[in-house]
């Protein structure tokens, strides 16, 4: 295993912080909520931008052939043109004892359905905030495991930060209790709900089931007209990360408005509602609550 750190300031001094690189946004927050002061994190995919699939920059493959520490989603996410294999290859970070993380270890996987995709893991447990606790723990663990002399800081701050994600998690739970189960529908473009519908009872619609190439298809807006004229489906949301247009389309189809913008494979820009991923997951909760609300009939 790796031992000490080698966090280099911009005059090649050792800043003494272990240097850490995830893939996206959402990874970001939690390992710097655990990490706190004593790492310096790089996060790849910008925000806004699709993690699917990426290109990453020359600073991206400097930095995670650096790195102390690389933190990935798994379940099939980084994925979409094997972007982050490549730079796992391109960098020499593989093999075992490659210090190379996997935050969705031990979640417990759900599989897409649609045609072409069967039997591939869903990537979004984040979504379900008992998963994010899972991240954290995983971020801590592997922490410790680089950074040993500091086992009790991260502790710590693992431990306050999953005693926010309990509250939040169990809030989320009864969020959409007064909403009757008919009206809880939840229509999306991507369909990168199935963690969080399951967790907090609602179900979930969408024009294509994963973000890939074939996005909008003809018969993908067909299906979801379907869903939604024969679940009397009130409201549709668009995802921050994901662009407007197929679902405008769909809006201007069956005269169902869009109620609002949803974060789910990013997190909001600096000063945005969702700029961590508890703020995320808040807006998210509440913007789905109000909107069903509003359109309820
Ligand atoms: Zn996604």
């Amino acid at each position: 295993m790796l031992v000490g750190c080698s966090g280099k300031d911009v005059t090649g001094n050792n800043t003494g912080k272990v240097e850490v690189v995830t893939t996206y946004s959402i990874l970001y927050d939690i390992v710097k909520n655990v990490g706190g002061d004593l790492v310096e994190v790089h996060s790849m995919v910008p925000i806004g931008a699709n993690p699917h699939e990426f290109d990453p920059l020359p600073e991206d493959v400097k930095k995670t052939a650096d790195a102390d520490v690389v933190f990935y989603n798994g379940l099939n996410l980084e994925a979409g043109n094997s972007w982050f294999e490549k730079l796992l290859g391109t960098t020499g970070k593989t093999g075992e004892d490659a210090p190379v993380f996997r935050l969705s270890e031990g979640v417990e996987p759900k599989y897409l359905t649609t045609e072409g995709n069967e039997g591939q893991e869903d990537p979004h447990a984040w979504l379900n905030i008992a998963n994010g606790i899972k991240y954290t723990k995983n971020a801590r663990d592997a922490l410790i495991q680089v950074d040993p002399d500091n086992k009790a800081v991260y502790e710590e701050n693992a431990e306050k930060y999953i005693i926010e994600l309990e509250s939040l998690h169990e809030k989320a739970k009864q969020a959409f209790n007064d909403i009757p189960e008919e009206e809880r529908y939840l229509v999306t473009s991507e369909g990168a709900f199935k963690y969080f519908s399951d967790a907090y009872h609602i179900k979930a619609g969408y024009i294509w089931e994963i973000n890939a190439e074939n996005q909008g298809a003809p018969d993908q807006i067909r299906q979801v007209i379907d869903l939604i004229n024969e679940k009397n489906i009130d409201v549709l949301f668009v995802e921050t990360s994901i662009d407007p247009r197929s679902m405008e389309t769909v809006s201007r189809e069956t005269g169902v408005p869009i109620g609002g913008e949803l974060y789910t494979d990013s997190l909001g820009k600096p000063g945005q509602e969702g700029e961590t991923y508890i703020d995320m997951m808040k807006w998210n909760i509440k913007t789905i609550a109000e909107q069903l609300k509003k359109y309820s009939n």
